[in-house]
């Protein structure tokens, strides 16, 4: 029985990645410094993947910033704008990732959207009437090379012309036969190099079959696939994973690939569709280990299924990249008693060897998780349970109904017209993570610690107020993390020390793990909002994280739904809600800047199966407030052009979300459904370090005005700036107020 895994986490046991990359970015590393380093890295993730035990080893599953936009640099998909600079190969990548502002020219970074359900993100590439795509990167045969010197026969892995296709931008005009013709011929050539250097396989990963596939993009797949492996020398498998691949599963059979990859976690339906038959020609990569979350897998489980599947040519993987959890539990200090019930990257290659030496015969490992599985280890809170199941209809109900409130709060709160506000979070400077780091080895007391916090929220304020912004923030200096934060001053959750994973680029997140039922222990916000609204007549928002990120940027437990889940999550969060009005907030923001992470991939089960409940646990948190508590949220990388009546749903006051990326496209869609929700489309991109004009500001605060009436907008940038510098943050936000002021004059 062989082994395999799909992809693994390249930003390294510490995040050496993230660190090398951003002294580069800093100018403090050279690129052949950064080459050099991350080629070092490479070795010593293939030597560890081969140690474990593990067969088939993935390369080019390595990246910089983001393997989509490595797929688009090796096809030259690169846009005229980026390509008319004349920027080293270099500079170029990393302009396409995060714009470039220089003594070469000044241009935005392409959009980035969520990858799938997930929290990773991808780059979108974007074809224009100028494209030729042809083979114009290297880096997949460096890296097979590289390998391969080492005397480790990798599989390289790109993003398959499908998926491709279905994750792109394309310009109008854009002859869609003309690009897939000149895909076809570069993957070709990409087959054959590879198959000349030696390599015997290629992993093409295609997670878009996994969405509802139209009869049209199947008719498009077929296609491109009978051309691409017409008389093949390499072995190509077709990777497929975050679902099952229902709509395409015959077809995919059907063509030549000699091995299929397929998810048994996440595809409910895949075993269905394997027993309808699966060509005893090809072998199929069965994706029986989690790739997503950090339990143990269940082995007697698992192993029943793969009695099931009944194939010769099996072997065993994960059911997507390992890219989605930590690296390893070993650098943790949980007690044994709860490390033996996790699993990260590492320790998930150690699975799939002993489910493969289990279903040869081996017992010793099967006993050992038999042992796990059968002891309990949750947490329960009966009274929470309780309170869950008492819940009715109008828990979910806010009154009066929002048109009441806005016409209520408007003379409440008396805001200018286009009144301005930002996300929260206001750069996360050295010295912000170095004290709290202090705090936490004590090398501080909490006086010294809360001084500083008191005084970076001071000062803030002060400029916040300076600058004419009309409702502040504190600034979130407190918080390492917009969900740990919570986490920790919520019972049931437990931390990792160093359980990161990477978000997008160089940014990694933490995700706390939810280890039993979940309750609010004490005040979460309430010392340091009410301490800032205390410092100013101005109004200074509340600011909070809502359920559904809570648990979308968790690892969720197996055991109870992430309905229920989510329902606890919400009821500890509506204590604080509850709190914060009660001491004199007036605004609060409930983040949900995760919403749409496990929107279901097939739009089909969206209102069936996630819809349904997660925008009441939403509505459940805020549902109690006076009709003069307005309420905001936020919501990143919202593609939610397709469910904004389920985002007006959440009867929130206002929303701020990110629209500057991708130019403003989904306020045509709140015109066109009558949006009744105050909104504050982003004004510009926080996710890079450009600072916007003024000029171009205005000229985004037009074109809202073009779509969205005046009395509903808010002006804000995209999202929170902890991630940001300081310069560059005062002097976007400085621009963002003089815009608005003279648009308010030009009125
Ligand atoms: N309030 C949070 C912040 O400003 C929101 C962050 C987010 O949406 N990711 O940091
Ligand atoms: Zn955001």
């Amino acid at each position: 029985m062989k082994t395999a895994i799909i992809g693994f986490p390249r930003i390294g046991e510490n995040r050496e990645l993230k660190f090398a990359t951003e002294k580069y970015f800093r100018g403090e590393l050279a690129i052949d410094e950064l080459e050099s380093f991350a080629k070092d890295l490479r070795q010593k993730h293939w030597q560890l993947i081969k140690k474990s035990g593990i067969d088939g080893i993935p390369s080019n599953d390595f990246s910089f910033y983001d393997t989509t936009l490595d797929t688009a640099c090796l096809l030259n998909i690169v846009p005229q704008e980026v390509t008319a600079l004349n920027l080293t190969e270099s500079e170029k990548y990393f302009a396409l990732a995060r714009g470039y502002q220089g003594e070469k020219g000044d241009i935005k970074a392409r959009p980035m959207k969520k990858w799938f359900n997930t929290n990773y993100h991808y780059i979108v590439p974007k074809f224009e009437k100028e494209t030729t795509i042809f083979v114009s990167g290297d880096k997949i045969f460096r890296e097979y090379h590289e390998a391969k010197a080492l005397g480790i026969d990798t599989r390289p892995v790109i993003i398959g012309p499908f998926t491709l296709l279905q994750l792109s931008e394309f310009d109008q005009g854009v002859d869609r036969e003309k690009i897939i013709g000149e895909l076809i011929k570069a993957y070709k050539e990409i087959f054959e190099k590879l198959a000349d250097l030696g390599a015997e396989w290629i992993q093409l990963d295609e997670p878009s079959l996994v969405k509802d596939v139209t009869k049209e993009e199947l008719t498009e797949f077929q296609g491109i696939y009978q051309e691409l492996l017409a008389d093949q020398k390499i072995k190509v498998l077709l990777q497929s994973y975050f679902g099952d691949i229902r709509d395409a599963y015959d077809t995919v059979v059907s063509l030549p690939f000699a091995g299929i990859g397929l998810d048994f976690v996440e595809g409910r339906k895949t075993l269905e569709l394997v027993e309808r038959g699966f060509p005893q020609d090809k072998v199929l990569f069965a994706g029986v280990v989690n790739g997503k979350n950090i339990w143990r897998n269940n082995y007697q489980q698992t192993l029943d299924v793969l009695k099931q599947i009944n194939h010769d040519q099996l072997v065993l993987t994960t059911s997507c990249s390992l890219l989605h959890v930590p690296f390893t539990t070993e650098n943790e200090t949980f007690s044994a008693e709860i490390n033996q019930h996790f699993a990260f990257a590492k320790e998930k290659l150690a699975e799939l060897v002993d489910l493969a030496n289990s279903l040869a015969g081996s017992e010793e490992a099967l006993k050992t998780n038999q042992a796990l599985f059968a002891g309990s280890r949750f947490t329960e809170n009966q009274a929470v349970q309780a309170k869950i199941k008492a819940l009715t209809e109008k828990d979910y109900l806010r009154k009066p109904a929002f048109e009441q409130r806005e016409t209520i709060q408007k003379a409440a709160f008396d805001y200018p017209v286009l009144p301005t506000t930002t996300i929260g979070s206001f750069p996360q400077t050295r010295e912000v993570k170095l004290t709290r780091a202090k705090f936490k080895r004590q090398e501080i007391n909490e006086e010294a610690y809360d001084q500083f916090i008191a005084q970076q929220i001071n000062e803030w304020l002060e400029w916040q107020e300076k600058i004419g912004l009309d409702v502040l923030v504190h600034g979130e200096f407190e918080r390492n993390d917009m969900v740990e934060y919570f986490g920790q001053n919520l019972s049931g959750y437990l931390f990792s020390k160093n359980g990161w994973v990477q978000s997008y680029g160089t940014r990694g997140v933490k995700p706390p793990i939810i280890w039993g039922d979940v309750a609010r222990e004490k005040p979460i916000t309430v010392k340091w909002s009410t301490y800032a609204q205390k410092q100013t007549d101005k109004i200074v928002k509340g600011m909070l994280t809502g359920p559904v990120t809570i648990l979308n940027w968790s690892f969720p437990r197996e055991d109870i739904s992430l309905k229920d889940s989510t329902l606890q999550i919400a009821l500890a969060i509506q204590e604080e809600v509850l709190d914060l009005e009660k001491n004199g907030i007036r605004v609060i923001q409930i983040d949900e800047a995760a919403l749409r992470e496990k929107l279901p991939l097939r739009k089909t089960d969206w209102y069936t199966e996630y819809l349904d409940w997660s925008i009441p646990a939403f509505r459940l948190v805020h549902s109690k407030v006076q009709a003069t508590t307005q309420i905001h949220t936020h919501m990143c990388y919202s593609e939610f052009t397709d469910i904004i009546p389920a985002i007006d749903q959440m009867d929130a006051d206002v929303i701020s979300f990110e629209a500057s990326r991708s130019n403003l496209a989904i306020l045509d869609e709140l015109k066109q459904q009558n949006f009744r929700t105050a909104v504050g489309p982003g004004v510009y991109d926080i996710h890079s370090p450009r600072v916007p004009s003024v000029a171009e500001i205005k000229q985004t605060i037009s074109k809202i005005l073009a779509k969205v009436p005046l009395e509903k907008v808010w002006i804000n940038p995209d999202c929170g700036l902890k991630t940001r510098g300081i310069p560059e943050t005062t002097a976007s936000l400085i621009n963002m107020t003089e815009a608005v002021k003279q648009v308010r004059e030009e009125l």
